[in-house]
């Protein structure tokens, strides 16, 4: 792991870095963001195993200022007011998406959540790469948030490929979420930002998001049902049926599979990042197949597998 002092050098390498699909830590006013570029799959789910989730959440993409925002979601006046009044600052938006954030960073979801940074280096960062970079908090799932390079390197070292040491971070609380996809803003998570100040800025009341759980996007609700395939998920297939469509892993030779109305493999070599990486993409392909039924070989329930299988079983459950 290189640590990269917050000079022109140092912000240099981190871009680069980026663009290679690598990892890179670096300091927002909120705290240390683990970051990865936000329209590659195969860093993504880099990412998602370094923090070591069992389950795929949808991640903040970060990007510079509010032009290259619009190049990741669509903006309604409604949202372009808010950027307006608080970027770059600790204020995420949830808006449509674009095809420019990939699925995995979004969790499959149709909405994507952006952020302008108020924090020097992560400006010079971001204005440098110049695409979104997907960052939840650098620590390991489960673990505080960092505020200091050291709290990264503590958890993160063996996993990242380098931090960006800025010091510590001003703010040390996450953004405020606001979902600007319906008529009406949605507070989805209290943060830097104070409602008093957002209700200020739009002269109304903003409601908290009913039956919306920002923190956990598996709850039940609007959030659930963006995450179902048409398609009935059939889990832990030994077989394929007369027109199922097959989602297989590691080259299994499922009976019948010859026959299938369409088959993807996640991973031909069984490499757990590779099958989240292609994970979404794969699952909406065979959805659009027409087959009623996607059949799934067995995932194996380790590293980015539990995540993966936790979100097929979502899709199968019952509805
Ligand atoms: P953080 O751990 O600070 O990066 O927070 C990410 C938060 O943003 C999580 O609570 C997510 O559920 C929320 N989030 C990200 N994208 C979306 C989205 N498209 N819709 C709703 N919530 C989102
Ligand atoms: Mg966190």
């Amino acid at each position: 792991m290189l640590r990269l002092a917050p000079d022109g050098a140092g912000i240099e390498t981190a871009a680069r870095c980026f663009g290679e699909g690598k990892l890179v830590a670096f300091p927002t006013e909120t705290v240390y963001g683990l970051g990865a570029d936000a329209t590659n799959a195969k860093a993504v789910a880099r990412l998602y195993e370094a923090k070591g989730r069992p389950a795929f959440n949808p991640l903040i993409a970060h990007v510079a200022d509010l032009a290259s925002a619009r190049r990741a979601g669509e903006f309604t006046p409604l949202a372009t007011m808010l950027a307006a009044k608080f970027w770059p600052g600790p204020l995420t938006l949830v808006v449509p998406a674009t095809a420019l954030v990939c699925e995995l960073a979004r969790a499959g979801l149709p909405t994507v959540a952006l952020r302008v940074p108020a924090h020097a280096v992560a400006q010079k960062l971001l204005a440098l790469f110049g695409k979104p970079v997907a960052a939840p908090s650098a620590n390991r799932s489960g673990h505080v948030s960092p505020t200091h390079a050291e709290h990264v390197i503590a958890d993160l070292a063996d996993e990242i490929d380098a931090v960006l040491d800025g010091g510590p971070t001003p703010l040390g609380l996450e953004s405020t979420i606001i979902d600007c996809t319906g008529e009406s803003p949605l507070l989805l998570r209290l943060g830097g930002v104070p409602r008093e100040d957002i209700e200020r800025a739009l002269d109304m009341k903003i409601i908290d998001a009913p039956n919306w759980d920002a923190r956990a996007p598996q709850s039940p609700g609007r959030l659930a049902s963006h995450y179902a395939t048409r398609a009935r998920i059939r889990l832990n297939a030994s077989d394929a049926r007369p027109g199922e469509a097959v989602l297989n892993f590691g080259a299994q030779k499922l009976a019948g599979i010859a026959q299938a109305r369409a088959v993807l493999d996640l991973s031909p070599n069984a490499n757990l990042v590779e099958a989240a990486a292609n994970f979404f993409s794969h699952l909406r392909a065979l959805d659009a197949s027409g087959a009623a039924v996607i059949a799934v070989a067995p995932i194996p329930r380790e590293g980015l597998g539990e995540a993966i299988n936790d979100r097929l079983a979502r899709g199968a459950a019952p509805r």
